[in-house]
């Protein structure tokens, strides 16, 4: 294992563990797609979706898109497990 293997991102000195990143630096990549945002991004105060101005409620989104992704999210769960009960039932 080379131990001189460095972050390339610049002005920073910690040691590279994957794509020549840091931990910090290849988890920003991952995350936000640049590895040097480094920090989360401010929590916002409003939604984010375009033109919505509704106050923050929770993952970016104010309470009206919130739960609008919620429920997309537990009908996308549900319509799985349907598949896996019938895959299960069809043996
Ligand atoms: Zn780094
Ligand atoms: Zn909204």
């Amino acid at each position: 294992m080379p131990t001189n293997n460095r972050c390339t991102v610049t002005s920073c000195d910690d040691y590279a563990v994957c794509k020549g990143m840091c931990r910090k630096h290849y988890r920003a990549k991952r995350l936000y797609g640049d590895p040097e945002a480094t920090k989360r991004p401010e929590s916002p105060d409003h939604c984010c979706v375009d033109a919505c101005e509704a106050p923050h409620f929770a993952k970016g989104r104010c309470h009206h898109h919130y739960m609008i992704e919620y429920r997309a999210r537990k009908r996308r769960f549900k319509a799985e497990n349907r598949e896996l009960f019938y895959a299960e039932a069809a043996e």
